[in-house]
């Protein structure tokens, strides 16, 4: 038997965390079988289906890696299949059209809260006569078709996360609804009977999906049962909770993909974390693998019943390991955007060799890329605001002269490297007689602002690369006077 798996995002939103980590759990079991992961995009619900949403998932999936061998198929241009299977099962009477109105069901559900139960629909159009249904249609009311659900039947399954599952008949709210009203006959079909629809003709062998599912699996078997199908297995996974245990919503602020992406966050960080959640490699101190690697691993024995907790601070410490990890020339291309987006100009001798210079003093200290924003604006913009510290400093004694006597020193340097850097601060603590410290922390305070950064020789470097050593350090004796 060869796995076949799918991932069915519904376009009514950007990519959720909560479907790209069940894809991740998909594509990895794909790829430990050598068998095919799928492309569904579920976009019957018309209102709510937007075709940007669509590009943004198909964007996020694949900027996380998760390539997909088929697809993607559209729901919406796949009704003729649904509509056939409506009919099928409306034929062997395993399906009928009910013509209960609104209010009427609404009347059921305030009797059945008067008496303290649970809402559901009484089938009381299963057996409806030709002439009732005559009567019916002739008061002009529309329909919709209900597939019969029999209250004594136990739905069992054994759950590849899970373990044995068990519904009755009588908790799944009676017949259920399989489409919808239309004038011209069988209308809009819903879910769970697409979905089963659809995953009989593409053969899906397993069903990966988030436990948010488990009761429509029970009414989803005896929609294969009615349909002649082979049952697949069912693989339910933990949700993804937020630190106080809840599920994980659209309140906690950030949930989507691109989100994710915005904020700085690596495709290798953001995709190895996802693994992580909700499943442990073969090895548990491993935290850091690629998904090739996790597929060699991949089994629903180290799939957690729990729910996952989504943790900050593991992922920037997960990202920040990439970072640090990454090539200067590729991260200087995964940072540009970043600079971009903060209206950053690449000009003035800022080309990428200086560029490239940059990334590798910024590196050590990022977390996410988008900090690279923040730690290189001093070397974007042509002034310097000086912190209250930076201030301070500038003010000592012997702190403007220190700075005078390195002005005139560049005067007569052609050409600044780190050799020759050096050397003018020995010369000027010789000349000042002052500690090398004072001179260190006024340069570093009249170059970048501020009493802390990255290395204080090649930030030195590149501001005087780009012409800015000079207006910082003048500046800086005029903040400190
Ligand atoms: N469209 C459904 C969702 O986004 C798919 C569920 C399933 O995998 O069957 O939740």
């Amino acid at each position: 038997m060869t796995v076949r798996v799918r991932i069915a995002p519904s376009p009514t939103g950007n990519l959720h965390i909560g479907t790209a980590r069940t894809a991740v759990f998909n594509w990895l079991f794909a790829r430990h079988h050598g068998g095919k992961f799928i492309l569904r995009i579920e976009d019957t619900d018309l209102e709510r289906s937007r075709p940007e949403y669509t590009e943004n998932i198909l964007e996020g999936l694949r900027w996380l890696g998760l390539n997909w061998d088929e697809g993607p198929f559209f729901q919406s241009q796949r009704l003729d299949l649904y509509k056939q299977a409506v009919e099928k099962l409306l034929a062997q009477g395993l399906a009928y059209r009910c013509y209960t109105t609104s209010e009427e069901l609404e009347a059921l559900r305030e009797a059945q809260k008067a008496k303290g139960e649970a809402p559901r629909y009484d089938n009381r159009h299963r057996n409806l006569t030709p002439e009732q249904e005559a009567a019916f249609k002739a008061e002009g009311r529309s329909f919709v078709i209900r597939f019969k659900i029999e209250d004594e039947r136990e739905i069992v399954w054994n759950d590849l996360v899970r373990g044995k599952m068990s519904w009755r008949g009588s908790d799944l709210g009676g017949d259920m609804v399989i489409a919808r009203a239309s004038e011209a006959g069988v209308g809009q079909p819903l879910y769970n009977f697409v979905v089963v629809v659809d995953d009989i003709d593409m053969q899906i062998t397993h069903i990966i999906r988030g436990e948010d599912h488990i009761a429509n699996t029970a009414k989803q078997i005896l929609l294969y049962e009615a349909l002649g199908a082979k049952i697949p297995e069912f693989a339910h996974s933990p949700l993804i909770l937020n630190m106080e245990g809840r599920k994980l919503s659209k309140r906690d602020g950030v949930t989507s993909i691109s989100d994710f992406k915005k904020l700085g966050f690596t495709s290798e960080g953001l995709v190895n974390y996802m693994t992580l959640l909700g499943w442990s490699p073969l090895d548990s101190t491993q935290e850091i693998f690629t998904l090739e690697s996790a597929a060699k691993d991949f089994g629903f024995e180290r799939v957690n019943k729990a729910g996952a907790k989504f943790d900050w601070a593991k992922l920037d410490w997960l990202n920040s390991q990439y970072i640090h990890h990454t090539p200067v020339d590729k991260l200087t291309d995964l940072l540009i955007p970043y600079w971009e987006e903060a209206g950053f100009k690449f000009e003035g001798g800022r080309e990428r060799a200086w560029l490239e210079k940059l990334v590798a003093l910024i590196a050590p200290s990022l977390t996410r890329l988008k900090d690279a924003v923040e730690q290189s604006q001093l070397f974007f913009s042509d002034t310097v605001e000086f912190s209250e510290e930076a201030v301070k400093q500038l003010q000592q004694e012997g702190s403007a002269a220190a700075l005078q006597s390195i002005l005139t020193a560049l005067d007569n340097q052609e050409k600044l490297d780190e050799a020759s850097a050096q050397e003018i601060i020995k010369q000027v603590v010789k000349a000042q007689n002052v500690k090398k410290g004072l001179v260190m922390r006024s340069l570093r305070a009249g170059l970048t602002g501020d009493v802390h950064g990255p290395d204080l020789i090649q930030s030195w470097l590149l501001l005087n690369q780009i012409g800015l050593d000079r207006s910082r350090l003048n500046q800086a004796i005029t903040a400190g006077s």
